[in-house]
């Protein structure tokens, strides 16, 4: 999302730094994670096409959302060990284990990660199970139709954490808050006026360039590359093992995500670390 509201129209004062304000070191940084990822995924497709197994294709193309993922954490990492606010950045975010409630959305995620979640969870019937019949659940269900249905993730487990924590998508990484008792707020009422919702954007932004190089090797090779709801697409492989064989013929067997409506779509301010 990040980097599609940085090329649309002018930002308010307080997101002009998202504009210009990279320093060398966080467009190198951005730079190398769009062009592992792209590169990583051009192999991974041209080797997924010559694999014969729906199983060996799938784990091939999961390899790149585990790659893309664990870069991504050290990315992240390394920013909040060096970010220029300072290493005490990290102790602002709120996100702790056991807290969900961002585990209640919709999460846009790209066929790759579908792909590497659908592998992750295949072998365990319970949450093959759970995404199954949580999907017709969400079916059609735009963002806030689906907060309104109070359906939680498919693979939120009863603890409160991620039952595939390690294989989680770039979004559920890259989502950190400010303020826990905000994200609640949204949403238990997500109708209510109320200030705009900080997180913040670094880590969504390194997300975001992982996934404009991923699209790009899908657009190389002739697939399909829009994003999809991470059920509907989990739930898509999993009924149908050969989908992937027929994503990797140019074929467009996803249905792509339904974005946020354009009139809420800047509720959720991103701001720069350190500037308001
Ligand atoms: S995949 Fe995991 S982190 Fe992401 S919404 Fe589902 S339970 Fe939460």
């Amino acid at each position: 999302m990040g980097e599609a509201k940085r090329r649309g129209k002018a930002a308010p004062p307080h997101q002009a730094d998202l504009i210009t304000g990279f320093n060398d070191a966080e467009r190198q940084a951005l730079e190398r994670l769009r062009m592992g990822a792209y590169r990583h995924a051009s192999t991974a497709i041209t080797r997924a096409r010559t694999h014969a197994s729906p199983e060996q294709q799938r784990d091939e193309i999961a390899l790149v959302h585990r790659d893309a993922a664990r870069v991504l954490d050290t990315a992240t990492e390394t920013f909040f060990r060096t970010s220029r606010d300072g290493p005490g950045i990290e102790k602002k975010i709120a996100c702790r284990k056991g807290c969900s409630f961002c585990c209640w959305v919709n999460v846009e995620v790209t066929i790759i990660e579908a792909i590497g979640v659908a592998a992750a969870v295949q072998n365990d019937a319970t949450l093959r199970a759970a995404v199954m019949t949580t999907a017709p659940k969400l079916a059609g269900l735009d963002p806030y139709a689906r907060i309104r249905a109070r359906v939680p993730c498919a693979l939120l487990g009863a603890d409160g954490g991620c039952s595939i924590y390690n294989d989680r998508p770039r979004n559920c990484r890259a989502y950190t808050s400010y303020d826990a008792k905000r994200c609640e707020d949204e949403l238990t009422d997500p109708n209510a006026k109320r200030e705009k919702m900080l997180v913040f954007t670094w880590p969504r932004i390194l997300a975001s360039a992982a996934t404009v190089g991923l699209h790009k090797a899908c657009d190389d090779a002739g697939l399909q590359r829009c994003t999809v709801e991470l059920t509907d697409g989990v739930a898509t492989i999993l009924a149908e093992p050969n989908v992937i064989a027929r994503w990797l013929t140019g074929e467009a067997v996803f249905k792509p995500y339904v974005p946020l409506p354009p009139a809420r779509s800047t509720d959720v301010a991103e701001r720069r670390e350190g500037v308001e």
